[in-house]
């Protein structure tokens, strides 16, 4: 027992000799990839550790909120499979995850439940435009399109023109459906339209369940799991005394190839040994020009370019009582018809190109252990528009359209008594929602080019990067953003330590 205690010292201290001086780490952001950096980091030791972060919370596209019975997530909030995601290795053995049943009812403007074959056809159609990617049979047949839009457009009318062709009102109907079906498509991957979509893509699904829920817990509970505060709070590591709020940084300077010295918008500032960067490819997007001085390599200003970042939406309301049924989900299919009048009967809030908001909703989903609430989602190039909206207006419109799309099936619909809506494009702070590979600028390795951190004159790493779009194939999740904080934290590791 003894001996295997000095060990255990004597391992300890060789790691802190090793470290020489216990280096300055300043880490500008406290999202996924920011809190897995600096837990590895204080771990491993590094404890002169700093996190700065803009808002006055941790988590950053981690943002789940308690809204009636249960937390609801603004952000990220499905766990996207097993095997190799990092997180539900970090997890499984708690138990917590859930398989979520979206069973989805879509519902014709004329207050009509449609057919399941509609909703199946229409989801086999976008699971083969997927299977596109990447494939060149499908290239040739599609002659060569770069975009998912391109593709999409190509074969949509024919498939189901063919698919219906004995059943005329069919055909109409799921002819109309396209508009739905592409705002579904948009919401995986968040561009503004099909069209920014690359037919390329470098993007790993991990096998198993993609839709995993936390149960009413929340996505929080992976920043609770890294930081020990779950499941035993007494087991908190105190790094999380090292989060510093309401820090933005409007300066990192590099210049002098040994120290960074990094300026807030309080006028505070920080100088350290490293520097690893977590903002948002929307933010670097945004202000990498003023952020980094001197400027960053060209080789990273390409891939901050030439990687795309979109926006989706989720409205979520709360209700006095519960009018649908919770084990279903709802998608709405506008006509013609009602498209048109939708823009003088309700008339409210953003039109863009003759279009109503209202119809680049998503759909409307129950939430986890919360009975009351629903979840919405909304996806295109009206996002900037719809964040800015008032509450009043988006409660309209949603009411506009429960009474018109359900208001057949359901006679007890009441108005909502709350609504939380998030703004991720509108926030300075993220400017979006997740990275995507664009049609335009599709190029492999980008995400690699923007992970390359920034070294001094002796190879040292002084500023590193990390974030979801930095990850190479999981992009755009949880578990990718939290594997990048963790290579940035072991690129220092095996740099004061090699083995
Ligand atoms: C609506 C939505 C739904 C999603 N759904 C899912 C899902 O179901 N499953 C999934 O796996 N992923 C999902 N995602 C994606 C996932 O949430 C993100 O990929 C992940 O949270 C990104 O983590 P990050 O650490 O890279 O960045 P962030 O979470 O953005 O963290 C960066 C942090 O940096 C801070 N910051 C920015 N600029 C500055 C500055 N100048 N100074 C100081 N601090 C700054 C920000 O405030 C933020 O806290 C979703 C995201 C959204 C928004």
């Amino acid at each position: 027992m003894m001996y295997g205690k000095l060990l255990i010292l004597l391992a300890a201290s060789h790691l802190v000799f090793a470290l020489k001086e216990n280096p300055s780490i300043l880490i500008i952001g406290s999202g996924p990839s920011g809190i897995a950096a600096a837990t590895r980091l204080w771990k491993h030791n590094f404890t002169n550790i700093k996190v700065l972060e803009a808002e006055n919370r941790i988590g950053g596209r981690v943002h789940s909120v308690k809204f009636g019975d249960a937390y609801v997530d603004l952000g990220g909030e499905w766990c996207h499979g097993k095997k190799d995601n990092i997180v539900y290795n970090m997890v499984k053995e708690y138990n917590i995850l859930r398989h979520t049943n979206v069973n989805i009812q879509m519902y014709y403007a004329n207050g009509t439940l449609l057919g399941h074959d509609i909703y199946n056809n229409l989801i086999e159609f976008a699971e083969s435009i997927d299977a596109s990617v990447n494939n060149t049979e499908v290239e040739e047949a599609c002659g060569n399109f770069a975009s998912i839009g391109e593709c999409f457009d190509k074969r949509f009318n024919s498939t189901f023109i063919k698919i219906y062709k004995n059943d005329s009102g069919k055909q109409t109907i799921s002819l109309e459906a396209k508009e739905w079906l592409q705002n579904y498509m948009l919401g995986y991957d968040s561009p503004s339209t099909l069209y920014d979509l690359a037919r390329r893509s470098s993007y790993k699904r991990c096998e198993g369940d993609l839709a995993l829920n936390w149960n009413g817990r929340g996505y929080k509970t992976i920043l609770e799991v890294m930081l020990q505060q779950y499941p035993d709070k007494n087991k908190e590591l105190s790094v999380v005394n090292n989060i510093l709020f309401n820090k933005e940084v409007t300066r990192i300077d590099w210049g002098n190839n040994t120290q960074v010295d990094v300026l807030c918008t309080d006028n505070t500032t920080y100088t350290a040994d490293h520097v690893i960067c977590t903002a948002s490819l929307g933010v670097l997007k945004s202000s990498h020009g003023t952020l980094f001085e001197p400027g960053l390599p060209a080789e990273k200003v390409d891939a901050i370019r030439k990687i795309g970042f979109g926006a989706i939406m989720k409205i979520i309301l709360h209700f006095p009582y519960t009018w649908w049924n919770t084990a279903q989900a709802y998608a709405f299919v506008w006509s013609a018809e009602d498209k048109e009048k939708v823009l003088t009967e309700f008339g409210k809030g953003p039109v863009k190109n003759g279009r109503s908001w209202l119809t680049t909703n998503v759909m409307f989903f129950t939430a986890e252990n919360n009975p009351k609430v629903l979840i919405s989602f909304f996806a295109g190039d009206m996002i900037p528009e719809i964040e800015q909206e008032s509450d009043e207006v988006l409660i309209a419109g949603c009411m506009y359209m429960f009474r018109k799309f359900l208001g057949g099936t359901y006679k007890n619909i009441s108005d909502p008594d709350d609504i939380i809506k998030s703004t991720w494009r509108t926030n300075p702070h993220f400017r979006g929602t997740y990275s995507f590979e664009h049609a335009s600028h599709y190029e492999q390795g980008l995400p690699d080019k923007l992970a390359a951190p920034i070294t001094g004159k002796n190879g040292n790493p002084t500023v590193m990067f990390a974030g979801e779009a930095t990850h190479p194939y999981y992009f755009s999740t949880v578990h990718g953003a939290i594997e990048s904080g963790y290579r940035e934290a072991d690129r220092l590791i095996h740099y004061y330590a090699p083995e």
